[in-house]
């Protein structure tokens, strides 16, 4: 039997909420404006603005979004209620999973007791989903007992590689690809195998040839660097700071070590195949605490990174030519 395969995306009601959603977005968006980074002291930029909001907040609410705020030094924030810790200059962060359903209440309060609030709706997303029919029932092999014996070592050894909340400060930087191409796997993609969902992917795959280098993204400190993982071969884990940790998984090779302190730009590894892989790519992930979040939403889009380095490139088309 042929499988069949049909695309569907997820329906979207749009009424009232997104009207309420455009406005939380505009408001987000505003205090900030254009800027790309936030302003070191945590102040809240002068002019009109500072007087209607003492912080301000970066990103888009959305699903697997990550959210960037300054608030005043002293300040204490929390997210429906959940403390959410600031830095020393008043940086916060936080996220919103894949499937994050309706919206959230972020409440900053200053020293003098004065509270701001923000409701955030939370966008929804259409994500890929692949549904896939009339399969061999038994076309996935259950591992064996070894097999599963090191899979769930391997998971515990994740599990444990995921610090909470570490005062580190590399979240607040600009973030920067860690790896240039062509875009080949989107996060929160899955596939329906017979009508039985599949783990979502929470990753952004980027392909590139075996050995192409692995830049840190931003700062930060390494806290898991495995060879030789199951699923994901080489991989990676990068402490942002507080509870921002970036995942690079299906690496030829690493080249960093637990505990190692790195800055953006830094060489952490090379492409591979290894694991549970198809091909040469980089899988890149990102998780706010448990959520999933979409690395791609805190970079340009791929496509003008890859122009831009194509019209700087020395070999452009009006550079002389040799008669
Ligand atoms: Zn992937």
């Amino acid at each position: 039997m042929t499988p069949t395969v049909s695309k569907s995306r997820r329906s979207r009601l749009c009424l009232a909420p997104c009207l309420a959603l455009g406005l939380a977005a505009g408001v987000a968006g505003s205090p900030a404006g254009a800027a790309d980074t936030l302003p070191p002291s945590g102040q809240p930029a002068a002019g009109p603005e500072a007087e209607a909001s003492f912080f301000l907040l970066k990103g888009k609410p959305v699903q697997g979004g990550l959210m960037r705020g300054a608030a005043p030094v002293g300040a204490t924030v929390t997210l429906d209620g959940f403390a959410i810790p600031t830095t020393q200059d008043g940086n916060f962060v936080f996220g919103f999973d894949r499937d994050f359903a309706g919206s959230a209440t972020l409440d900053v309060t200053l020293a003098d007791g004065r509270t701001q609030s923000r409701v955030l709706a939370v966008e929804p997303r259409d994500y890929d989903i692949q549904r896939i029919d009339g399969l061999p029932p038994a076309m996935v092999t259950p591992p064996d007992a070894e097999t599963l014996a090191r899979i769930q070592r391997e998971s515990a050894i994740k599990a444990a590689a995921r610090p909470k909340d570490s005062p580190l400060t590399a979240f607040t930087e600009s973030f920067v690809w860690p790896v240039l191409g062509p875009i080949t796997g989107t996060y929160g993609s899955q596939r329906i195998l017979n009508g039985e969902p599949r783990r979502p992917h929470y990753g952004v795959d980027i392909a590139a040839p075996r050995g192409t280098p692995v830049k840190a993204p931003a700062g930060g400190v390494v806290t898991l660097a495995e060879p030789d993982m199951y699923y994901e071969g080489g991989l990676i884990f990068v402490d942002h700071g507080h509870g921002l940790i970036g995942v690079f998984m299906h690496l030829d090779e690493v080249t960093v070590a637990v505990g190692d302190r790195i800055t953006q730009g830094d060489v952490i590894g090379k492409v591979g195949s290894a694991g549970r892989s198809t091909g040469a790519h980089l899988d890149w992930r990102m998780y706010w605490r448990a959520a999933h979040i979409d690395p791609t939403l805190l970079v340009p889009p791929m496509e003008d990174v890859l122009a831009a380095a194509d019209s700087a490139a020395p070999d452009a088309p009006d550079a002389p030519i040799a008669q």
